[in-house]
């Protein structure tokens, strides 16, 4: 069965890790949108996988089941489809609808949550539907990536090697945060080669992550309703809140100003690095890496639609 995945492993990691031109700072953005399927969430969806099938915990007879926003809901709807099992991704009404178009086309089976939970999002409700539906399915299985630990032992191993080994030096690195793997992989792995590097966790205003009150929130991959079991892995310096407008406003810049294309959170570690750095004294350069976990395209809709915007400003106005 695990042969299936062999062929997938070839369009995972050494993305492209490029310089931005930048006077104050030596930035470097590190392209995760040229993995498998458009995005980061493959690297833990394929490890996950991976080393369920060699644990015998997933057979041809499984339906693996996950709550997902979009990103690894469609990396494991792909390699699932590789592997010829079933997937059922558990979405919510924020998902892309690009996005939303690829998981019904991918899936098995698509559940969709339309109620916010307490705190505003969904990520609670659809967590209780995943647990609905592993109890009435058989042989199903459940990758869970709030809290394995495979998940961030995926960024450990893969991305945090990757950017570890392509610098000599690195003093920052901007990291946009929602189940936390991400962050607590490569955290770890950067300090182990560059001690006096400072990790930078970039969050959105309305996420509760790191303990700021819950606010309705559009932009999907970034943030959460709930503290996620992984960030207490995470060796994190600092934390930067983006409003999402500002989000929105950092994706244009770094099309417009460098020629990247990409999502939401993107958006959300270029703005924050911009404001980080703004008031700080710096006597020299220092060097930067922030991630790119997703590209453009999901957003056209949304981010890169004015009338979305336009009506998402008037929204905030009214509330502020
Ligand atoms: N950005 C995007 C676009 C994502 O899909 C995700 C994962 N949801 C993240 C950032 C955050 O990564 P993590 O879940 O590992 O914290």
């Amino acid at each position: 069965m695990i042969n299936k995945l062999h062929q997938a492993r070839a369009f995972i990691g050494n993305t492209p890790l490029i310089q931005l031109e930048n006077k104050r700072i030596e930035m470097f953005a590190k392209l995760e949108y040229h993995n498998l399927m458009n995005s980061i969430k493959v690297r833990p969806a394929y490890h996950i996988l991976k080393t369920a099938i060699q644990k015998g915990e997933i057979t041809s007879k499984t339906t693996v089941i996950e709550s997902s926003s979009g990103n690894f809901g469609i990396a494991l709807a792909a390699l699932c489809k590789q592997l010829q099992i079933k997937f059922i991704p558990v979405i919510d009404a924020n998902i892309n609808s690009a996005y939303e178009d690829i998981l019904y086309a991918l899936s098995y089976r698509v559940e969709k949550v339309t109620e916010r939970d307490g705190t505003g999002g969904y990520l609670l409700n659809r967590l209780q539907r995943v647990e609905e539906l592993l109890q009435k399915t058989p042989h199903s299985y459940w990758p869970n990536q709030y809290e394995n630990p495979l998940n961030y032992e995926s960024h450990y191993y893969g991305l945090g090697s990757e950017i570890a080994h392509h610098f000599e030096t690195l003093d920052y690195a901007f990291i946009g945060v929602s189940t936390g793997g991400t962050i607590a992989g490569i955290s770890q792995r950067l300090k182990e080669k560059f001690p006096h590097i400072k990790i930078v966790a970039v969050d959105l205003v309305g996420s509760v992550i790191f303990g700021g009150p819950p606010k309705m929130r559009h932009i999907p991959g970034i943030g959460a309703s709930m503290v996620p079991k992984q960030i207490e892995r995470a060796l994190i310096d600092d934390v930067v809140m983006v409003e999402e407008l500002d989000a929105i406003r950092g994706c244009h810049r770094l099309f417009e100003e460098h020629g990247v294309f990409a999502g939401g959170s993107s958006g959300s570690c270029y703005h924050a690095i911009h404001c980080y750095f703004s008031k700080m004294e710096l006597a020299q350069r220092p060097k930067v890496v922030f991630l790119c976990p997703d590209g453009g395209t999901a957003y056209v809709k949304t981010v890169y639609n004015d009338e979305w915007v336009a009506h998402l400003r008037q929204k905030e106005h009214v509330t502020n």
